[in-house]
């Protein structure tokens, strides 16, 4: 990988992270990290930097063991989420670990997240990890990654949620429509306690439609421009 590869790479990570948390996605304390291509490693946000004001200077690199390898900045403590699956899912390349809040609020009424509007559909599976601590150290995160089996979405109880896709672009756009069948699906929960989900042949055949390479970079272009025009990136390249 040429160092401009590097650095591209590593200004999409802290242009996600800005992104993320700037919809409310990640809070203070939430990660992104991708695989480096063609490697042992993946990227990720150091542990003190802030996740509104991130910038390429703050992402570290380290191995398949969550050890540091390039950077001077300690990574986040939840590492283990990310080295544990990127070891067993060779088909995922970028995780987001964040806070959502409709996610959690749904996790401690133990209500089922479904897929329940058609835009997003493409997010198949909420299965719940039911040990709300911290994830760090690496028995949790080899817990967590074998709970995780082949889905792309778990929920983690009283916590959080962990979403892994290909790339930094799809995990993105997974990320902000898990969040909103949990906040569809709290109100339509509220109203009747006898809500449709989508299921069946129609959730088959809407989800079917609902994923593509282009449909992804919408999404992103979509909130890469609303965070433009709000400044969110102001200082991302660092000194
Ligand atoms: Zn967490």
């Amino acid at each position: 990988m040429t160092d401009q590869d590097m650095n591209e790479l590593k200004l999409e990570l802290a242009k996600s992270i800005r992104m993320l948390e700037n919809i409310q996605l990640l809070d203070m304390n939430g990660h992104v990290s991708v695989r480096v291509p063609n490697s042992e490693y993946f990227l990720i946000n150091a542990r003190k930097a802030s996740r509104a004001s991130i910038s390429v200077e703050e992402i570290v690199m380290c191995d398949m063991d969550g050890t540091l390898v390039e950077g001077e900045l300690e990574p986040p403590s939840e590492l283990h989420i990310h080295n544990e699956i990127y070891k067993r899912r060779k088909d995922v390349s970028s995780i987001c670990h964040g806070h959502p809040h409709w996610q959690t609020v749904l996790g401690i009424a133990d209500i089922p997240i479904k897929p329940v509007f058609s835009i997003g559909s493409f997010v198949k599976a909420f299965t719940y990890f039911e040990d709300s601590s911290l994830i760090n150290y690496s028995e949790v995160g080899q817990k967590l990654a074998e709970a995780l089996g082949e889905d792309t979405v778990i929920q983690l109880r009283h916590h959080g949620s962990v979403v892994v896709s290909t790339d930094i672009k799809s995990a993105f756009a997974t990320a902000v429509y898990v969040e909103e069948h949990a906040k569809k699906l709290y109100y339509a929960a509220l109203l009747n306690p006898k809500h449709k989900v989508l299921e069946g042949d129609n959730y088959r055949r809407t989800s079917e439609t609902a994923w593509s390479p282009s449909i992804v970079q919408k999404v992103w272009n979509y909130y890469e421009e609303k965070a433009d025009m709000e400044n969110v990136f102001k200082g991302i390249l660092g000194k």
